[in-house]
């Protein structure tokens, strides 16, 4: 009789979230997990940022501020977008949220009308087609391989396109593949929406501070699609501040002001003491701040990648970016354990998961059925025994 709604029933749940819950619940029955499954910084949160954040607590910064954020920090914002990206949004192009997931949940349901389509490239991250089901948007997969390096082509983009295409969202570098599309690929694919002009641009670029190419460039630089163009960026990757919950766009000033509307009426304005704690970490060289992370989070990569090399029948591209590894493990499927046969990513998770604890998130989720998502945001030594726990394992599948 009493029943949830069929929005709420068209809902995948989050499989990053369901992964993490399901490797807490197994650790709390004792067993030793090894949890490469969520994408978090194992960083604490810089201490200057702390400081700002305790300073505001006691300079009293601690009631309701504008929906959009104090002005003070999207000041700081707009000069950041200029700084680090040769982007101009103004103050009132910006809007603050309860981290970029809620940044991205106010664009869809700003701009999209039910049967709206939305173009993702694969992999995408998993919250992009579940967020854009909940505004009655329907998410349209562009398929990707390990071989063309997580990479869809301008021409697949083009291909893709219907009367009823409304947006394409991306992130660069991506979650999951660690994939970083270049200048030129971007002036390729913005090409192709300049014939479009009815389609918007989602760039998310929270993994900006994450790039081992030290290229970062953002799409909405371009000339005739930047009035199309949202820049989606936040704190938690690149500043360790995932639980401080602040993520931020800049957008066309419409599109902010639909955003502030709709985040008016759902949540208010994010944490008043996380939006003075994010206004340092804006204000601060990114480079210095960050740079110490992104060194071990590349020094990781390349030990799991060499690690990962060495197990027989995984294939890896080289991730430029975030820090997540995302091989493709297909060559399993098919295969046995005892009466156990793995069919999907999904299995061959659960059963790593179930037999040597280690908790990884299938590809499924992320549009790539064939691999799996390893986040390497672990110690040195955590990722070297759950490749030697994962190898053991894979080789007793027959
Ligand atoms: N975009 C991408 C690509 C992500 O990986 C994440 C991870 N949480 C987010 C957005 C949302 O981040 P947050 O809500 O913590 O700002
Ligand atoms: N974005 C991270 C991930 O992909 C955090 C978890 C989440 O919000 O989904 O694991």
């Amino acid at each position: 009789m009493h029943k949830p709604s069929d929005r709420l029933n068209r809902l995948a749940e989050s499989a990053t979230l369901a992964m993490a819950r399901m490797s807490r619940e197994l650790k709390a029955s004792g067993k030793d997990v090894i949890a490469l499954s969520l994408g978090e910084p194992d960083f604490n949160t810089p201490e200057f940022i702390k400081k700002a954040g305790k300073d505001a607590i006691n300079n009293n910064f601690t009631h309701y501020t504008p929906v959009a954020g104090l002005d003070d920090l999207r000041d700081s914002i707009s000069n950041k977008f200029f700084r680090d990206n040769k982007l101009k949004y103004s103050k009132d192009q910006i809007v603050v949220s309860t981290g970029a997931k809620q940044s991205l949940a106010n664009i869809c349901l700003s701009l999209l009308n039910p049967g709206d389509e939305v173009l993702l490239p694969c992999p995408f991250w998993v919250s992009y087609s579940e967020i854009i089901k909940l505004a009655e948007g329907v998410p349209v997969k562009i398929p990707s391989s390990v071989d063309n390096n997580f990479k869809v082509s301008p021409e697949q983009i083009k291909n893709s396109i219907t009367k009823n295409t409304r947006m394409f969202m991306f992130s660069s570098p991506c979650n999951p593949s660690g994939s970083v599309y270049t200048k030129n690929e971007l002036e390729q694919i913005a090409e192709i929406f300049k014939k479009h002009p009815k389609i918007y641009i989602v760039s998310d670029e929270i993994y900006e501070h994450i790039n081992f190419t030290n290229e970062h460039y953002s799409i909405g630089r371009i000339e005739n699609i930047k009035d199309r163009v949202i820049t989606v960026n936040g704190v938690s990757k690149g500043f360790a501040m995932t639980g401080w919950r602040v993520g931020f766009i800049g957008a066309p000033l419409w599109i902010a002001k639909a955003c502030n509307k709709i985040q008016g009426q759902i949540t208010s304005a994010t944490c008043a003491i996380a939006q003075k704690a994010t206004e340092e970490a804006m204000r601060s060289d990114p480079k210095k701040t960050t740079l110490k992370m992104k060194e071990k989070f590349l020094s990781r990569r390349d030990m799991l990648l060499k690690e990962l090399n060495n197990i027989k029948g995984i294939k890896c591209n080289i991730p430029e970016g975030a820090f997540y590894i995302f091989p493709d493990i297909s060559y399993y499927f098919g295969k046995k354990y005892g009466n156990t046969i793995i069919k999907d990513a999904n299995d061959l998770c659960m059963y790593l998961l179930n037999n040597c604890y280690v908790a990884l998130v299938s590809g499924e989720p992320f549009g790539n059925p064939e691999c799996v998502r390893i986040s390497y945001a672990a110690s040195d030594d955590k990722l070297l025994e759950a490749s030697k726990r994962i190898k053991n394992q894979l080789a007793q599948l027959i």
